[in-house]
């Protein structure tokens, strides 16, 4: 029996061995926690910095079984587990959040159902399981649309953009596996996302809606605190809440959004795990989004999610930008982390670069530009 708060020297268990595992691993070393990590990669980003790995995929029972074995909690940096899976760790031990959380992130026609009944505006889309689906959805939807897998997408993988409905019966006969959803095209302003941490008790804590900046699907920029109105930032936060609650999370949680030109929020997407939107808490927060998590699933008390400075986040993505770190390290001002992949593959998040300013300070464009240094030409 685990009993909670976890005492120091306690193991917590990361499912996934990628970047969100190792910094989590590492805010939970500084508070006395070991971590053990299931992964099927030998070497990973998180296995480097662990006290302990199993290897082994996310579905194989005996290493599941092993993995259990081997923590006091478990939690997840990775959601592409399998509802087995996950039902097999929630027999052994304490899951935070819990499978039923995981299960809504996992699969988007669930997600957006539940966002929507939790009172939270989306883009319009429609469930696509069969031609029929499809007919009715662009008509109801309209174009242009997004047509997306339901399942295991990310950073824009598995998605088409469709202007004609013959571009969307293109893309439904490719799209692979069904079913699809399609989404209204939200021609927004901005992307915006919220972070926020929630404990056994409903103790909650959220950081500063932040503006996120893409490039070819994937997180190039962040601007912590985004630069839209009050009202705007506040809706963002009250739709944090609202989505943590109704998940009864405990854990953390991120909130990507779209703010419209009218300043509409519509939540696009959850992740119950640390997000790449709030790196920029490890080097501006006196508790990270890493802290808070581990102190989440631990049950220590969470500590109210304060900003001390203003940051850019710039994620240094593929062999391009990584051949910038010699420069990058020599920079006075530019906060490094590099995540200890072996292999720098196009597209690949392989670490990211923070700059911190004076709260209230963070530049305009061109400041960013310049504050970035090296990497001020690949930003903006
Ligand atoms: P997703 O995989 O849903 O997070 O989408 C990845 C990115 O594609 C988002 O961050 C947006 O930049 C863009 N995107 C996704 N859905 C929409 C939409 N309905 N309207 C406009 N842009 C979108």
């Amino acid at each position: 029996m685990t009993a909670f708060p976890l005492p120091p020297n306690a193991t917590i268990g990361i499912v996934g061995g990628g970047q969100l595992g190792r910094m989590s691993a590492m805010a939970a070393a500084r508070l006395g926690y070991r971590c053990h990590i299931l992964t099927p990669e030998p070497d990973s980003p998180a296995g480097q910095v662990a006290a302990g790995v199993t290897l082994g995929e996310y579905e194989d029972p005996a290493a599941l079984r092993d993995f259990a074995l081997h923590a006091d909690v478990v939690t997840f940096e990775f959601e592409n587990v399998s509802a087995e899976g996950l039902d097999l760790l929630a027999s052994l031990k304490p899951v935070r959040p819990s499978p039923a959380v995981l299960r809504v992130s996992q699969e988007r026609i669930i997600e957006k159902t539940f966002i929507n009944r939790a009172g939270v505006p989306t883009a319009p889309w429609a469930p696509v399981e069969s031609e029929s689906d499809l007919a009715a959805a662009l008509a109801g939807v309209g174009l242009p649309a997004i047509l997306k897998t339901t399942r295991l997408g990310y950073d824009g993988r598995g998605q088409a953009r469709v202007a004609t409905e013959a571009e969307a019966w293109e893309a439904y006969r490719r799209l692979l596996p069904h079913p699809l959803i399609l989404e209204g095209v939200v021609d927004f302003a901005c992307e915006i996302s919220v972070v926020c941490a929630r404990g056994a008790d409903g103790d909650y804590a959220a950081f500063d809606v932040v503006e996120n900046r893409h490039r070819d699907h994937i997180l190039d920029l962040t601007f912590a605190p985004a630069r839209i109105p009050e009202e705007t930032a506040a809706t963002a936060e009250a739709v944090g809440r609202r989505v943590a609650e109704a998940l009864d999370l405990v854990g953390l949680l991120a909130v990507e959004m779209f703010v419209t030109a009218e300043g509409k929020v519509l939540a696009n997407e959850i992740a119950p795990r640390p997000h790449n939107s709030g790196h920029w808490t490890i080097d501006a927060c006196p508790a990270s989004q890493f802290e808070m998590h581990i102190r989440a699933v631990a049950g220590l008390p969470l500590l109210p999610a304060a900003r001390h400075s203003d940051a850019v986040m710039k994620n240094l993505v593929g062999p391009e930008e990584l051949a910038l770190w010699p420069e990058i390290v020599a920079t006075p001002g530019l906060i490094p982390h590099l995540y200890g992949k072996a292999e720098a593959r196009p597209g690949r998040k392989m670490g990211h670069v923070t700059r911190l300013f004076p709260k209230g300070g963070l530049p305009g464009p061109f400041g960013t530009q310049a504050a970035l240094g090296v990497l001020g030409d690949a930003a903006l």
